[in-house]
């Protein structure tokens, strides 16, 4: 039996079912939704916009550590229908069209990381949790604005007065919605990097002469450039290419807002032979790069409050582990919550679950950051160093020009490996088993002490005695 096949079976259901209000219907709400369903607790979404205007055409890249979790969840044959599978990264000179070198995943790593590097769009992967999610009994109520939520009550208020109570709330709302602002008591939205994304589409037969070259084996296409990066890759069935831009922009914009910028004004520098196709490119949206403090609790200190997905780690747009972090949220709350037996337990998880997802997005989010600002290094020593660096080890011929370079990218590297193995399912199963049993059994041994401390307390008998006594003297 392989090893993606073990967790094939039903996972341990709760055996106290709860319902949760899931604020926010994105990637982190649905796969929470998904997750929880499938242990057994009730689930409803509720999602402020339409169900066509809260999905979008971009390109999402899923690493393994992400659909190793699909995986689990019976979802391996619907990827597998909407998304690519590639193995392969191809680095050029943005401005050139200089070939760098490029970099095959080894197949040893990822057959160990028990999952596979896939692409697909955005809106796909949101069709596969919403199908999922709904077919397992989970509510998703679109048009429900939430515009407050009373912690210690359990409710949460709609735009339109109705008020909807649950056992846990989880707030999967963004980085600007009203779950973070609740957690951290005010609204904090980060600060500009002056560093923007473009996200867009363009047909692959407007890049014919390129796409067989270029997207070869579905290649991930990776260009880095004075200021700017492109990353550009295959989604539905090859038939078009999800295309990032990276650049310096001080305007602001959100994904879910409507595309407005003409690729060939961000696309300039671009190498020309690349740049004249780029006039048949759909409009892209701007999505800008904001830096967040981490905030340092996600469970709100009035009650059963959680905050998952971008509302409790906002990352940069377009990158990788953005989608993946927001799915492996959904999954550990669940494998917690699958061991529910009693109310008490509620608040003790909810820490669980910050205390396990803290550390892990934290450092993903920083890989990430450094990918950004890796790929878009201006011209000068550390670029140049970066482009020999690969430059010589493909001129050796190697296949994985990203292994074995000096300083950071080698760490960098270093830590894409251990996020891809991960599997967060396990460490959520690991935290029941080293701490979670742990606890129940100190909880039963005070019930039992206590029990048999009541056994032996004879006050009540003294008292009755020296009533007696007294009686009798009298
Ligand atoms: C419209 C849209 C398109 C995107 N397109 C891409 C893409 O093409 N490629 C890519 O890599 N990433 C994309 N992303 C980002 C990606 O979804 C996130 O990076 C990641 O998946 C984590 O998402 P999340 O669910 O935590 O947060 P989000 O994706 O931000 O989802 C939060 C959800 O909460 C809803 N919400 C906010 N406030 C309230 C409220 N008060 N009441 C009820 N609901 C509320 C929002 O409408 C939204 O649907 C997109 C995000 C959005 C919202």
């Amino acid at each position: 039996m392989s090893a993606e096949s073990t967790k094939s079976g039903p996972p341990l259901q709760t055996s106290h079912a709860l319902d949760f209000l899931i604020v926010g219907g994105g990637i982190a709400g649905l796969a929470a939704a998904t997750a929880l369903r499938r242990v057994g607790h009730n689930a409803l979404v509720l999602e402020k916009g339409e169900r066509a205007s809260v999905r979008g055409s971009g390109g999402v890249r899923l690493p393994p550590n992400l659909t190793k979790i699909l995986f689990h969840w019976g979802l391996k044959p619907a990827l597998m229908q909407k998304a690519l599978v590639s193995h392969t990264m191809t680095f050029m000179r943005y401005e050139s069209g200089d070939y760098l070198g490029e970099h095959v995943w080894d197949t040893g790593i990822l057959k160990e990381t028990r999952g596979d590097y896939m692409l697909c769009t955005h809106d796909d992967l949101h069709d596969i949790l919403y199908d999922r999610a709904t077919e397992l009994g989970a509510q998703v109520r679109y048009g429900a604005n939430v515009v407050d939520i009373d912690v210690e009550n359990r409710e949460v208020t709609l735009e339109n007065g109705e008020k909807l109570v649950g056992d846990v709330l989880v707030g999967a709302d963004g980085e600007y919605g009203v779950s973070r602002a609740t957690v951290v008591g005010q609204s904090i939205n980060g600060h500009p990097t002056g560093v923007v994304m473009y996200d867009t589409v363009i047909s692959s037969d407007d890049l014919k002469e390129h796409v067989q070259s270029l997207w070869k084996d579905n290649a991930i296409f990776t260009a880095f450039g004075h200021r700017h990066a492109l990353l550009a890759y295959p989604i539905h069935d090859t038939d078009e290419i999800a295309l990032q831009f990276y650049g310096p922009d001080n305007a602001t914009g959100n994904y879910g807002d409507e595309p407005s910028v003409d690729v060939p004004e961000i696309a300039e520098e671009l190498d020309v032979r690349l740049r004249l196709h780029m006039k048949k490119a759909r409009k892209a949206i701007r999505v800008s790069v904001r830096a967040h403090d981490d905030i340092e609790d996600w469970v709100s200190d009035d009650g059963p409050l959680v905050v998952i997905g971008e509302a409790a780690h906002p990352f940069p747009p377009g990158t990788i582990q953005a989608t993946a972090m927001a799915v492996e949220d959904g999954a550990v709350l669940a494998k917690l919550f699958s061991h529910l037996s009693e109310n008490r337990q509620i608040q003790d998880f909810l820490y669980a679950f910050q205390e396990l997802r803290q550390a892990r997005t934290r450092a993903a989010r920083a890989g990430e950051f450094g990918n950004v600002f890796y790929m878009t290094l201006e011209d000068g020593e550390e670029s140049r160093t970066r482009d020999s660096g690969m430059r010589a080890k493909a001129a050796e011929g190697a296949h994985n020009v990203l292994e074995g370079l000096a300083g950071d990218v080698s760490r960098l590297w270093d830590q894409i490996r251990t996020i891809f193995g991960y599997d967060c399912e396990d460490e959520a199963d690991d935290w029941w088993v080293q701490w979670g049993v742990l606890r129940e059994r100190a909880i039963e041994r005070d019930t039992e002490d206590q029990a048999a401390s009541a056994l032996l307390d004879f006050s009540g008998l003294t008292m009755q005695v020296t009533e007696t006594a007294t009686d009798e003297s009298e």
